[in-house]
């Protein structure tokens, strides 16, 4: 019963650690750094656990697959970095909801995906 709690804090410890939406393997990689006992198994346990308790959310993304991130988070967009393959939040909303849908439509929500390069693998691109 105690390794179980101490799994699952591990995994919601990665998701504080990094504020991101992270995809299972880059979950597994760095609780692994903090909990020796974390495997595929459990990490895949444990987001079933945290997705239905409301904790985590799952994002389809259209080039990364399938991404978690804590459910709290107000509205945003996800920026795509193809180089790094990263996955980072971009605060804010640029669409106006009325403007953007026909009359009689009642929109419930959007995702925007933006993608290109992140800031530090441009400033290793640059140093080259
Ligand atoms: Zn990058
Ligand atoms: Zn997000």
């Amino acid at each position: 019963m105690k390794r179980k709690t101490v799994q699952r804090d591990a995994i919601q410890g990665v998701f504080l650690k990094k504020n991101r939406p992270l995809k299972v393997d880059e979950i597994l990689e760095i609780g692994r750094s903090m909990v020796e006992s974390l495997n595929q198994a459990t990490v895949y346990r444990n987001l079933k656990l945290l997705v239905e308790s409301g904790w985590l959310r799952t994002i389809h993304h259209p080039y990364a697959g399938t991404l978690y991130e804590r459910a709290e988070k107000a509205h945003h967009y996800h920026f795509h970095c193809r180089s790094c393959d990263r996955i980072f939040e971009l605060p804010g909303c640029a669409l106006d909801k009325r403007q953007s849908t026909p009359p009689g439509f009642l929109a419930e929500g959007h995702e925007v995906f933006l993608f290109g390069v992140c800031s530090s693998c441009r400033a290793v691109a640059a140093k080259r």
